[in-house]
């Protein structure tokens, strides 16, 4: 049906790939394209080896997305109808203006951030409606799981569950085991930029700033455990906001361990997590982008992993009934289960799912329609049923108060 191109080769674009190509009927081909050939090269043998009977024609190629023309050669000469970034957050308008330009349509899974400000949000996206309406064509931003089916989540419950929606509250709960001292579960660098900023919530009309994981609270997460989770800032909370304007509060929170944080300390304390260049022996080195260099790859988590992560969405306010209500939706993936799948682990397994099943609505035309939109604007119904189809289990819980 569909010709798409993939950029990025880490631990989601793995997955990516692979789900297309388990959904051959859909992804007729794709191209993998990212910085480093082998890496795509890699990904494409691992589908020759454990799913050859999928149709799906998988080619790779080598490209700089920070570079227009040389996204805009690539689009040109391979023609595909759309583009699955799951590059960096860096990457994202150039990805956007190369769509433009060839006139084929964009998805993402991370809202922009410019390489040196630690700083995201979706202003320069947002920025690109006019554009994307006028070439009609569509931009579905932050389809991964958080931003993504968060937002699904959110919608879900508008559409179902609620008349008005007063208190929303994102969790995000790794509970797994990889192994290793200290690692992180998604690109290194973003991970680390995320969590050492300032956290921040919505309340009453307006953004309340805290110390980085200043608020704390232990969370009980359903099929999984008790943990500690820390307010941080996330990116659908500036979308939801605008989307479901009854919200009095808006909170995301996401657990660490104790020697996650205390690692986290010491490296921050000693400058590692620094964006300011410094010079070594005669260059300019970032230090965050060299501590990514000697932590592990994402992708290289993922045989040892074990446990399960659960990510929802509780919702307080007021019942179709209009009585007082409290809801919760949310996901449970095991990261032994992911790995049998698709060798990776369920952190880059949540957000290339959600990645895979946005294109596919967008190319049945299901969810298509041209400009700039976040994934809540759309009916959060064809998006669960895929999720429930592709591996990702959405279950409910009613009348109990998991977030204080
Ligand atoms: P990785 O670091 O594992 O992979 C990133 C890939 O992008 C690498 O293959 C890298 O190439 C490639 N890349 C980087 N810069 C360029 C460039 N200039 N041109 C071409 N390719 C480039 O990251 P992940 O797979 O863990 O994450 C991918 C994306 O998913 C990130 O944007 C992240 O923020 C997002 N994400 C979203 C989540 C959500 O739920 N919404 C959750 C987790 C992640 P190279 O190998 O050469 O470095």
């Amino acid at each position: 049906m569909a010709r798409v191109l993939i950029i990025g080769a880490g631990g989601v674009g793995g997955v990516v790939a692979k789900k297309c190509a388990l959904n051959d009927n859909v992804f007729t081909e794709i191209m993998i394209a990212s910085r480093t050939k082998s890496k795509c090269d890699r990904i494409a043998a691992e589908i020759a080896q454990y799913f050859h009977n999928s149709k799906t024609k998988v080619t790779t190629a080598r490209v700089d997305a920070d570079s227009v023309p040389e996204l805009v050669a690539l689009i040109k000469e391979y023609q595909p109808v759309m583009v699955i970034n799951v590059a960096l957050p860096y990457q994202d308008l150039t990805i956007m203006d190369a769509c433009l330009e060839t006139g084929i349509h964009y998805l993402d899974t991370a809202n922009y951030e410019p390489k040196d400000v630690a700083k995201f949000e979706y202003s320069w996206q947002w920025a690109y409606r006019e554009r994307f309406e006028k070439a009609g064509l569509m931009a579905l931003l932050g389809c991964g799981f958080d931003p993504g089916a968060t937002g699904v989540f959110t919608a879900h419950h508008a559409k179902h569950h609620f008349s008005e929606m007063h208190y929303m509250d994102i969790v995000d709960c790794n509970n797994g085991n990889h192994g290793k001292a200290f690692a992180t579960n998604f690109n290194p660098e973003i991970n680390i930029r995320e969590i050492t900023a300032a956290g921040r919530y919505w309340e009453n009309g307006a953004w309340v700033e805290t110390q980085p994981l200043e608020l704390s609270q232990d969370i009980y997460y359903p099929k999984v455990q008790t943990r500690k989770s820390y307010v941080l800032y996330h990116e659908e909370l500036e979308s939801l906001v605008v989307n479901f304007p009854t919200l009095k509060r808006a909170r995301f929170w996401m657990t660490f361990g104790d020697t996650y944080i205390k690692y986290l300390n010491v490296l921050e304390t000693v400058g590692m997590t620094s964006i300011e260049p410094v010079n070594f022996q005669g260059q300019q080195i970032i230090p965050l982008e060299f501590l990514k260099a000697v932590l592990p790859a994402p992708e290289s988590l993922a045989e040892n992993y074990s446990g399960q992560t659960c990510i929802g969405v509780q919702i307080k306010g007021l019942g179709k009934d209009g009585q007082p209500k409290v809801h919760f939706v949310y996901n449970v993936c095991d990261h032994t289960e992911t790995f049998k799948e698709v060798q990776a682990q369920a952190i880059s397994y949540t957000t290339a799912v959600p990645a895979v099943i946005g294109a596919m609505l967008m190319l049945e035309g299901t969810w298509m329609r041209a400009g700039v939109y976040n994934v809540e604007e759309f009916d959060p119904d064809p998006f669960i049923a895929q999720m429930n189809l592709q591996g990702l289990k959405v279950d409910e819980l009613t009348g109990i108060e998991l977030v204080k």
